[in-house]
């Protein structure tokens, strides 16, 4: 590994139409297309935080107030405060391999852990004075053995047996001359002359914009390399107004085995104020900051909306199996899961769970135990849940207060409880309602840009 990031850069040739100020395409090594992919397996969490600092729009308002809403949680509303921690910083699911990428802009992957202070006890934690079930407590520095490849053919999710073209779109295709007149005259172009060669070294710096603009943007190339805005009317953003209510409007059934949220609506606007929910239902929408976004992706059927993520997604899905360093890493990035010891106990969504680690404590358990706990918010406890998913608790806000926002006479008030149940019982009103939950929450980015 380097010592320092900062300075490790990947090269890349870029296609570039010189007039129109715009990148056709990119030709690119597997250094390149190996970070690019790993997008895939960052956290909503982790998004938000590296991108937040960004002089760019948000990727979108729900994220964004969700992330705040946990960032502004007193602790005393936490199981421990180690819970912020997972959530603001949830882990990389596929932390081994991001580690090995020539360029890292993740500065929470590391392969730093802190061992039990008991010397006959081998449990450990990436976070320090975590509680052991022993009664230690996480304290020693040591570092996980990092394999890198013996061999420079290979990379971290691919292999180095070719090169790669990437159109502006972040569709990424086994280079051939072939491919690329078919990539030019899909874009009207019909002669090499309109088209320039341009190399660049991609660093850190260039690899945040690009993340940031592969969630936003329908050209994060022509975006990152050619200095240029976004290009907002090119976005592939759903016209409706999104609302929790659109979301939840058609459940009415209640059942005390699952996870009930109570609505209060305006009779006469046919729209919910606001929801009050309890601790349950808190913690799984707190798990959405511990998604990967190739989760996310997977879970909405390969349509996320946001910028251009999905062709990334769908090239990964189509590249031949053979160019993966290992059979098995391609289903990784198209699902790579959340990482140990962050599912959440209420998980209402069929996201995967990385496998158990029996060494790593919970630091979400006051007693230190090492299975898994589950829980992020304090039981029983009450929140406010806003339209655009600001949470708040109950308790640090007034009755009188939210009515008062709310604006409303109080004979149109109604309440309405409804219930949430697993997304995997099939084909459920319930779960195509927490579907379409999920891609509310992705997809708010036009209000932030209207
Ligand atoms: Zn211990």
């Amino acid at each position: 590994m380097a010592a320092n990031d900062q300075e490790c850069r990947v090269p890349l040739k870029l296609l570039i139409d010189e007039k129109n100020k715009r990148v056709i395409a990119a030709e690119a090594n597997k250094d390149f297309v190996d970070i690019l992919f790993s997008f895939l397996t960052f956290p909503i969490g982790t998004i938000i935080r590296l991108t937040n600092n960004q002089p760019m729009p948000k990727i979108s308002t729900c994220m964004n107030n969700l992330y705040k809403s946990v960032e502004n949680l007193s602790v005393n509303h936490l199981c421990t405060e180690n819970c912020k921690s997972i959530l603001l910083n949830p882990r990389n699911p596929c932390i081994e391999d991001c580690l090995k990428l020539k360029v890292k802009i993740d500065d929470s992957v590391s392969n730093k852990y802190f061992k039990c202070s008991n010397d006959n006890c081998s449990n450990m934690s990436w976070l320090v004075n975590v509680k052991c079930s022993c009664e230690g407590k996480t304290s020693k520095e040591i570092f996980s053995d990092v394999r890198n490849p013996t061999n420079d053919y290979f990379g971290v999710f691919i292999k180095g047996g070719i090169e790669f073209i990437i159109s502006d779109d972040l569709r990424v295709l086994p280079g051939s001359p072939i491919s690329l007149v078919q990539l030019f005259s899909d874009l009207g172009y019909n002669h090499m002359n309109q088209i320039k060669e341009m190399f660049v070294e991609v660093g850190k710096e260039e690899i945040l914009r690009l993340l940031t603009c592969s969630l936003i943007s329908k050209s994060p190339l022509t975006e990152v390399f050619m200095n240029k805005q976004a290009i907002v009317e090119n976005m592939n953003i759903m016209s409706i107004e999104p609302k929790i209510s659109q979301v939840f409007a058609d459940l009415h059934t209640v059942d005390s085995s699952k996870i009930n949220l109570k609505l209060v609506l305006s009779t006469s606007r046919h729209k919910i104020l606001y929801a009050e929910a309890k601790d349950s239902f808190v913690d799984f929408l707190f798990s959405f900051l511990t998604f990967p976004i190739g989760s996310v992706i997977k879970a909405l059927n390969g349509i996320s909306g946001l910028g251009c993520i999905d062709n990334l997604y769908r090239s990964v899905a189509d590249l031949e199996s053979q160019w993966f360093s290992f059979s098995s890493y391609q289903n990784r990035l198209l699902n790579p899961g959340v990482a140990p010891k962050h599912k959440c106990q209420n998980e209402l969504l069929p996201i995967l769970v990385e496998l158990p680690d029996h060494k790593l404590i919970d630091p979400r358990d006051v007693s230190g135990g090492s299975s898994e706990f589950g829980r992020f918010t304090m039981s029983p406890s009450l929140f406010i849940v806003s339209n655009n998913l600001e949470v708040k608790p109950m308790c640090s806000t007034s009755s009188f207060g939210i009515l008062k926002d709310q604006n409303v006479t109080f004979f149109d008030i109604e309440e309405k409880v409804i219930s949430i149940g697993k997304a995997e019982a099939a084909l459920t009103r319930s779960s195509s309602a927490l579907t379409e939950a999920l891609s509310f929450f992705v997809n708010t980015q036009k209000e932030e840009r209207d």
